[in-house]
């Protein structure tokens, strides 16, 4: 992966998340006031306000929500064309924009999928999903 690859910006918010993905866990934020799960990470809960939010293990398991096949992209993804990018809905209730790795053919809309973690560089780990053939 060439070195000029966006990195995400670690803040205070989103730290566990990004170092959870290095340990290829996938975190994701939890109000203990309203309990809703809740993605991408915030200091505040987006439905009650509340700031008494936790993190959680993701059981990293979910469902295509919408999804569509790049076959032209630019920057560091050109050469990686067909790819899948999809909107997963995980089971617990947050929907996260990733890859599905390869290009299924039987790819549809509701397929169960499940999370699988992309290295691209040392410090820098991508939580993609593949379908859930098991
Ligand atoms: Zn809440």
């Amino acid at each position: 992966m060439d070195e000029n690859f966006p990195r995400p910006v670690l803040d205070s918010d989103s730290r566990p998340f990004w170092e959870g993905l290095q340990r290829h866990e996938l975190w994701i934020q939890y109000c203990s006031l309203c309990h809703q799960h809740i993605f991408y990470p915030r200091s505040i809960c987006p439905y009650c306000f509340s700031d008494d939010l936790v993190w959680k293990q993701s059981h990293g398991r979910g469902t295509i929500y919408s999804y569509t096949v790049v076959h032209t992209a630019f920057g560091p993804f050109a050469e990686e064309t067909p790819y899948v990018v999809a909107l997963v809905a995980l089971d617990e209730g947050v929907r996260m924009m990733t890859r599905i790795v390869g290009v299924p053919d039987d790819i549809e809309i509701g397929r169960k999928v499940v999370v699988t973690f992309a290295d691209l560089a040392e410090d820098l780990t991508l939580p993609y999903f593949r379908l859930d053939v098991g």
